[in-house]
């Protein structure tokens, strides 16, 4: 008898343990662990989404005819942490084997490679560009840039293909995607899956057992099984993918989610495969109810930067976590904890991140990233609040695209320059500026947008290292030539700022 280990992120019916699982021989081993809600504090929709949809798992495999071994948080019996919980069935069945899907997240990894038993892993299959096929790909390039692996999984893939060519003669719509957001559009919300008594259940649990945590609880809607996550990826695919590529990179105070899928919690655990979700939008673009522009550019996100992303975490290795190319050390600020801040943009993103779990790519790079990158935030400190605020926070998608993509910590590996800002591209893409207490287009005065300020303050402390950037050149060029006073008040306002946020004191 062998135990099948399955994780709280490995809820797919043709996981590669699962595939290797006998129903009348081996058993399958769930969990719900302390250590795994509380190694960062998670917010409570996402301890709340994965314990739901595990106890959901459970179920369906058992109604395939598997025994499952299923810990709850609240049975005394359950083990602190999953290597204690796997020791502990170990015991008590003396199974010969325990087989497990790699986990995405080295931590883990390496708490159950420790154990002194017989534990086989499998490589988790469920992506579509296998390790070795990324790490060839890497070793041919001087420089790992997504878009070319982007093409290459395109051809891989044959999505929106026409032969060898890509479908529209273009690989990238960019240009036609990603404008600011009309405010007065009507749009049909997203999707909002009442609880069940089983997530009500959960939902208490979660209440009683981690009180601590930043985050709302409720109202709780995320798609827990599969049929929900698929009627989810229908209703993204008929009422919001059409204006996916318009409204990708905007912002309106309003409406937290746009045109956004939702989908990537669904993703990440297990509910939908990468490639079934790529195959309903391209079906989408062939029907002809959503153009080719919002279909590329969302497909762009799964095969491009999901895989990419992926590939990158396990080139890479457990020392990617804790790179710091630019040396900064600066705490994050209260204000991403829910503090109050002045800044409309910033608590904007902190409060829909506690009320949703959740907040759209620009958000997070371009507002919570961006900021805490100008202000020179330890990026140790950045990933583990962004590991711990958003529903579908894993270690493989959120350290590079925090350290790597947002934070410039592996030194430009995932990005060619920095993810920086003035104020005038949030107010170019969003509507926060006009009710802010700051005014977007002072650059120095106690009403300055501090993005402004910072911004320039992050060049000049390093200079030497982006000044020759060609993608940056021009910025340097700017600021020479600026008048010495106006350059000197500019980084005087700067250090006031970053003074003020090293005291705790509100921005
Ligand atoms: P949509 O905008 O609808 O995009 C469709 C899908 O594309 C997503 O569901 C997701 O699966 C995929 N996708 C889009 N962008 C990326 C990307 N950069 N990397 C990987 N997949 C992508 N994504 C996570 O899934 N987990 C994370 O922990 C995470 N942390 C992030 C941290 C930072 C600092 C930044 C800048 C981005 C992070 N992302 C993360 C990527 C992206 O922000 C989310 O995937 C996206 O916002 C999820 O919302 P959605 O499903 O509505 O996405
Ligand atoms: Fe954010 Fe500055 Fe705009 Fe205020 S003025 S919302 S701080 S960008």
């Amino acid at each position: 008898m062998r135990l099948i280990l399955v994780l709280g992120d490995q809820l797919s019916d043709d996981l590669a343990a699962l595939r290797q699982a006998d129903p009348a021989r081996d058993l399958i081993v769930m969990a719900e662990v302390m250590e795994e809600g509380s190694y960062v504090p998670h917010h409570p929709q996402k301890i709340a989404l994965v314990l739901t949809a595990m106890r959901k798992f459970a179920a369906r495999l058992r109604g395939q005819g598997f025994r499952v071994a299923y810990a709850a948080l609240d049975d005394p019996e359950t083990g602190p942490s999953l290597p204690a919980e796997v020791i502990r069935r170990m015991a008590e069945t003396g199974a010969e084997e325990v087989l497990v899907t790699t986990p995405g997240d080295w931590r883990l990894l390496a708490s159950l490679r420790d154990l002194p038993l017989p534990l086989r892993f499998l490589p988790d299959d469920r992506f579509l560009c296998p390790p070795e096929v990324f790490t060839a790909w890497a070793s041919e390039r001087k420089s790992l840039r997504m878009e070319w692996f982007y093409r290459d999984m395109r051809r891989r893939t044959g999505l929106l293909m026409a032969g060898s060519e890509p479908v529209g003669g273009q690989w990238n719509f960019d240009h036609d995607n990603r404008k600011p957001a009309a405010p007065d559009l009507l749009r049909p919300a997203p999707l909002r899956f009442a609880p069940d008594a089983a997530t009500e259940a959960v939902l208490d649990l979660v209440a009683a057992r981690f009180p601590g945590h930043f985050g709302r609880l409720r109202p709780f809607h995320w798609p827990t099984d599969r049929a929900e996550a698929l009627h989810a990826l229908d209703h993204f695919i008929t009422q919001s993918l059409p204006r996916f590529g318009d409204e990708q990179d905007a912002m309106l105070e309003s409406d937290p989610f746009l045109s956004h899928s939702l989908l990537s919690s669904s993703l990440n655990i297990g509910l939908l495969s990468p490639f079934e979700v790529c195959q309903r939008a391209e079906a989408a673009y062939h029907a002809g109810t959503a153009p080719l522009a919002a279909v590329e550019g969302f497909i762009r996100q799964i095969i491009g930067w999901r895989e990419y992303v992926r590939g990158i975490w396990a080139l890479k290795g457990p020392d990617y976590l804790t790179q710091n190319a630019l040396n900064h050390s600066a705490p994050l600020p209260a204000a991403y904890w829910g503090a109050p801040t002045r800044m409309n943009c910033l608590s904007t993103a902190v409060a829909q991140t506690r009320d949703h779990a959740y907040a759209h790519h620009i958000h997070r790079l371009m507002i919570t990233g961006n900021f805490a990158l100008l202000a020179g935030v330890d990026p140790a400190e950045v990933h583990a609040w962004y590991l711990a605020v958003y529903i579908d926070a894993i270690e493989w998608v959120e350290a590079p695209n925090t350290l790597g993509m947002s934070q410039f910590a592996d030194g430009g590996l995932l990005a060619s320059k920095p993810y920086v800002s003035s104020g005038a591209y949030i107010n170019r893409m969003s509507d926060y500026c006009g009710t802010c207490h700051y005014r977007v287009k002072e650059r120095t005065g106690p009403r300055a947008c501090p993005f402004n300020p910072l911004y320039w303050h992050f060049l000049m402390r390093h200079r030497d290292r982006f000044a020759r950037n060609p993608r940056m050149a021009q910025m340097y060029r700017s600021f020479d030539r600026m008048e010495a006073p106006l350059q000197s008040a500019l980084l005087a306002e700067a250090e006031g700022i970053l003074a003020r946020l090293a005291a705790g004191t509100e921005v």
